[in-house]
């Protein structure tokens, strides 16, 4: 059992002497890891190569790439973030000035995934050390190659007083859990979610959780089905759909069924080629569990394209189902694959009640060119966030706040919301010593009515 105490005293010290706060010290810090990523570029990229199979394509687009996207945003506008902001007072509060400052929490731990295991830990970073904190951060077991990388990008850029890598399983992470942190900040399963909220609990610390869920992808009969058909393959397939807001099932208006098949499996077809199984920029899947997990979904419904798996490499080819009910594991469980069920619908009520029965999902994407059905879908359903005629793209801008509600998680981040989250807003209100409103003063004349003429 690892002791973290020590290490947090440590951090903790460091934040207490102010030296986080200075905007310059953010600007400089944010400004080495930029450095130190692009500087650990090609080992990065080989090391997912190693753990997942990524291509140089999926991790600089994915992966470095977002992080140097936010990194660039978030050093344009931070002192424009950071800078205290005023704010109107009332009648009531005449002669004082109110002031909202974003005050740092501390020292922040940050949990990761594997399934991006460089933006997933990098991108929260990027909000803590905007926000002027301390962070421990802990990236995931199952990309131990890119986790050892990572350590490297974050010791060459700062000690560890300021900022600290913890590698280790489950059992690490719980150990971290007991320590008195001032934010956690967690990205991974409902399941886990839910034992870092507990922890959270005992010492009240605040959190932000990002967790998974099934995302659906719907299809009306007025979409365009080519171009839905390429970005439905695209945001799914991506790292064999190991992806949290790829799109998890998808539902197809039934009157255009059968042309979105066949535009579906044509685009597969061009972006993965005739047998993506042999694809060298192809991911794997993770590990054997989870290789496994996918393979028995195979046997539900009826495989309609792909279907074809490589035990020893751990790849499952790109797949469409079909014949599945919300009955099936397959319907039942977030996929986390590149398996594919479609569903058909007839009316767009049948797809509300079909989502409003299950947990929110993180993301959800339409396709249509009726205003009528987008509005519709936008303020019938809940859900994360999503796209209008596209998958995955929305997160991948620092200007909309990205994050989960209901079981799919709580809080947001990405550019300016990083920022927010990783900071406390400390209102103050300034008081004029130049008179006294007496009105608040219960031995005051008239009081009550004069209170009851102010306050109404
Ligand atoms: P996970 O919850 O198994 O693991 C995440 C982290 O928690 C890892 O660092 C792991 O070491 C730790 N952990 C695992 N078991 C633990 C336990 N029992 N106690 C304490 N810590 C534990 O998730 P994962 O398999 O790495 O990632 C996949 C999940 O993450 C999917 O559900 C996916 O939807 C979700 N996800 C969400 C987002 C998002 O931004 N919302 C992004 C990526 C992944």
């Amino acid at each position: 059992m690892g002791n973290y105490g020590e290490m947090l005293a440590k951090q903790q010290a460091f934040y207490n002497s102010g030296a986080t706060k200075e905007v310059d010290f953010r600007i400089e810090a944010l400004k080495r890891l930029g450095e130190s990523l692009k500087e650990h570029e090609q080992q990065l990229i080989e090391a997912l190569k190693k753990d997942l199979n990524k291509s140089a394509f999926e991790t600089y687009s994915s992966e470095i790439g977002m992080v140097l996207q936010e990194l660039r945003f978030t050093m344009r506008n931070l002192k424009k973030w950071m800078k205290p902001k005023r704010v109107k007072t009332t009648f009531t509060h005449t002669g004082s000035k109110g002031t909202v400052y974003a005050d740092p929490y501390g020292v922040a731990l940050i949990i990761g995934p594997w399934n991006y295991p460089i933006q997933l830990i990098l991108a929260p970073l990027i909000g803590a050390i905007a926000g002027g904190n301390c962070a421990m951060i802990k990236p995931s077991e199952l990309t131990p190659e890119t986790s050892k990388v990572l350590k490297k990008v974050i010791n060459r850029a700062y000690p560890e007083r300021y900022i600290a890598v913890v590698e280790g399983d489950a059992e690490t992470t719980q150990d971290l859990l007991t320590e008195k942190f001032d934010y956690l900040f967690f990205t991974g399963s409902v399941q886990v979610g839910k034992i870092v909220m507990e922890a959270a609990a005992k010492n009240l610390t605040p959190l932000t959780l990002e967790l998974g869920g099934k995302s659906p992808a719907i299809v009306h009969e007025d979409a365009d089905l080519k171009l839905a058909a390429k970005r439905i393959a695209w945001g799914k397939f991506m790292n064999a759909g190991q992806t949290c807001v790829a799109p998890d099932y998808l539902y197809v208006h039934q009157s255009v069924k059968q042309a979105f098949i066949d535009q579906l499996i044509r685009e597969t077809r061009e972006i993965y080629g005739e047998t993506p199984i042999e694809n060298e920029a192809y991911t794997h899947i993770v590990n054997q569990k989870h290789f496994n997990r996918l393979k028995s979904y195979l046997n539900q419904g009826h495989v309609l394209y792909g279907g074809q798996v490589k035990g020893e490499a751990l790849v499952i080819e790109p797949t469409i189902l079909e014949q599945v009910s919300f009955e099936d594991e397959v319907m039942q469980e977030e996929i986390f694959g590149p398996i594919l069920p479609i569903i058909t619908y007839e009316t767009i009520s049948e797809v509300i009640e079909g989502v409003q029965h299950n947990p929110n999902p993180l993301a959800l994407y339409l396709f249509t060119n009726s205003q009528k059905i987008e509005k519709t879908i936008i303020q019938f359903l809940s859900y994360g966030g999503g796209c209008i005629n596209d998958t995955v793209f929305h997160i991948v801008t620092p200007y909309l706040p990205f994050g989960g509600v209901g079981t799919s998680g709580m809080g947001t981040y990405h550019g300016k919301s990083s920022f927010e989250t990783f900071t406390h807003k400390k209102s103050i209100l300034k008081q004029t010593n130049q008179f006294d409103n007496p009105f608040r003063y219960p031995n005051t004349k008239h009081g009550l009515s004069m209170i009851k003429r102010i306050l109404k």
